[in-house]
């Protein structure tokens, strides 16, 4: 059953403007998640059927789906923290909130719509969003699903009928309607901080509370708050650790795209790195790699000390102590993080035992990696399949390290001694490899292939990529763990627009 948004209806108007959504002129269904439709308790026939969907797009669903009987679009403000400048007022520009709802598994969701035209926070933007953008977030989030990885749900993509003008010439309008547990951001608490003072900032953190960390809320007074802080901090490191484990790179990581949820939000220049390389980036505008794969740690904990920035007041009445319980816990994140993303890079090498010295030899393979060029995804699944194990036959690993084979029998020398401390059977630990290690992920350069065909009108290739990503875990006889070749190779991503 859906409700109006809780968001809307909880906090106060400081924190949203009501909008109104227009009928797109010729809307049509071009990718429909019908598992999380149904999940999310939605009729899938009515969102099949055009009058569905052009309600939904106006945020409008069907009377006995819904408590109430309008819900009531609104977009939410925010400020943020954009390639390191404070930017006091940006907000949903072109997305609207539109409903909540229990899922099957009790869990409090909310639909969002991107795309749906020009609100308050627009900034002389147009409000829409576009076919290749909307896909794309599509498939990535689902593939990110599908790693479990918490992230935002695609739901729907439909193209709006309307031809939009972009820096690359006119492409065809779309929205894409995806679901989160919250849309809550640090620069949600930066614009509360900024215009509203510490009252706000309670408020949005006691709704915040409530939503993501019930359970919390029984804390009274300043135990509360630096709870709610603590919890935070620890969902985005085991984020970070999770992006790290699978070669993702977020390529944005503003404060306004980072999800008290602990969720992955926006995908705009996103991408996996096929060769490892710590220093990675791909997003187009990120001259300097601010948001390189290796500096995602670091990342994360910058934006979090702005998030600290908002709510130190509200952690004791003494202003020194509420700063040194902030920083305290800041401290935290980097024994969170290292913690997980050991135990994540031990479960890869699908090392039960703990050795201390685990972190040399993942840094050493790591750093083997790079310099002999080898794939990320897959030198960890062919070190989990059981005809190329370590133990066994190597030529098709070492072939996996082409600058640099020599060097890999060294890290070989390393694992396999590493592996006489392991307990468990050689196929026992191949088959909880081969559970963690995935065989796909979205490699940029078929996710764009997939695309291309799509603007073109070919849907394809798109469903079957999106299909095979739902099991990414699983042995198949198919093209799409291949890296690119060099040809192939798509360097750069940009910001959706
Ligand atoms: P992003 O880079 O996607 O995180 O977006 C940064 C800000 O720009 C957000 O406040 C967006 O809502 C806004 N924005 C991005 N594209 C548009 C657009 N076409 N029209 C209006 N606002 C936009
Ligand atoms: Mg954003
Ligand atoms: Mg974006």
């Amino acid at each position: 059953m859906f409700s109006p948004s809780l968001y809307a209806t909880t906090l106060s108007e400081f924190f949203y403007k009501p909008i109104s959504l227009a009928a797109p002129p010729a809307p049509h269904l071009v990718a429909l998640n019908i598992p999380l439709a149904q999940t999310l308790g939605l009729d899938v026939d009515w969102l099949h059927s055009p009058a569905g969907i052009t309600s939904l797009c106006q945020g409008r669903l069907p009377t006995d789906h819904i408590e109430a009987p309008h819900t009531n679009p609104v977009a939410s403000v925010y400020a943020g923290h954009q390639f390191g400048h404070f930017v006091p007022s940006l907000g949903d520009g072109r997305a609207a909130l539109i409903a909540d709802c229990q899922d099957q598994n009790g869990t409090m969701m909310e639909l969002q719509i991107k795309g749906s035209g020009p609100t308050p926070f627009s900034r002389g933007g147009d409000g829409k969003n576009t076919l290749g953008p909307a896909l794309r977030e599509y498939i990535v989030s689902e593939a990110m699903h599908a790693l479990n990885i918490p992230t935002t749900r695609a739901l729907a993509v439909l193209t709006t009928g309307e031809v939009i003008e972009r820096d690359n010439g006119p492409v065809p309008g779309a929205m894409i309607i995806r679901a989160a547990r919250s849309h809550i951001r640090v620069g949600s608490f930066q614009y509360a901080a900024a215009h509203g003072g510490l009252e706000r900032v309670r408020e949005l953190a006691d709704f915040t509370i409530q939503r993501l960390f019930p359970h919390l809320a029984k804390e009274v007074g300043p135990a509360r708050y630096r709870a709610f802080f603590m919890a935070v901090i620890k969902k985005q490191a085991a984020l970070i650790a999770q992006w790290m484990e699978v070669g993702f790179i977020h390529g944005v990581m503003n404060t306004d795209n980072c999800a008290l949820s602990g969720e992955t939000l926006d995908y705009g220049p996103c991408a996996f790195m096929d060769r490892f390389d710590p220093m990675k980036h791909f997003s187009f505008i990120d001259k300097e790699g601010r948001y390189a794969y290796g500096r995602q740690p670091s990342l994360a904990l910058w934006n979090l000390s702005r998030l600290a920035e908002c709510l130190f007041p509200l952690f004791d009445e003494d202003e020194h102590r509420a700063i040194e319980q902030a920083q305290e816990a800041l401290h935290e994140f980097d024994h969170l993080f290292h913690h997980q993303w050991l135990s994540g890079f031990r479960r890869k090498l699908g090392l039960e035992k703990q050795d201390e010295h685990d972190i040399r030899l993942l840094e050493h393979l790591l750093e083997t990696m790079h310099t002999g060029q080898a794939d990320f995804t897959n030198t960890f699944r062919m070190l989990s399949s059981a005809p190329v194990a370590l133990e066994g036959q190597y030529d098709v690993l070492r072939d996996l390290f082409p600058a640099n084979k020599g060097h890999f029998d060294l890290c070989r020398t390393e694992l396999l001694h590493r592996l006489t401390l392991e307990e468990r059977s050689p196929e026992a630990r191949q088959k909880a490899m081969q559970a963690t290690n995935p065989r796909i992920i979205p490699r940029n350069h078929q996710v764009e292939a997939t695309l291309s065909h799509a603007l073109k009108g070919d849907y394809q290739p798109f469903h079957m990529l999106h299909e095979a990503l739902k099991s990414p875990f699983t042995e198949a006889e198919d093209a799409l763990a291949a890296p690119p070749l060099p040809e192939e190779e798509v360097r750069y991503t940009f910001c959706g627009t």
